[in-house]
């Protein structure tokens, strides 16, 4: 995935990464909307990763935005997430595994 550095477009102090399609908007901002409670079981499931992740990347940020506001996610969303999240905890142990 190819990314811009951009300033948030709410507070306009903060720089995310984000790509092309996204609205940037960065982590403080989102902040108090991503820690709304998740009802759904499953979606609760998916939604537990690491807060840091969220705070990394904006990619993982906007997809549970989009559930929080909709309600819903496409399976493409859910399996993109997954994706990301999965690549994150790859490079996490990467970087553990470093002297
Ligand atoms: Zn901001």
């Amino acid at each position: 995935m190819i990314q811009f550095k951009h300033l948030c477009a709410r507070c306009k102090k903060n720089f995310v990464l984000v790509s092309r399609t996204q609205f940037p908007v960065c982590y403080d901002c989102q902040k108090a909307e991503l820690a709304q409670p998740i009802k759904n079981l499953k979606m609760k499931k998916l939604f537990a990763i690491p807060e840091d992740f969220y705070k990394q990347n904006a990619f993982l940020r906007e997809i549970k935005m989009k559930y929080i506001r909709f309600g819903a996610l496409t399976e493409k969303q859910v399996e993109a997430f997954k994706k990301v999240a999965a690549e994150l905890r790859a490079q996490k142990k990467s970087a553990k595994a470093l002297p």
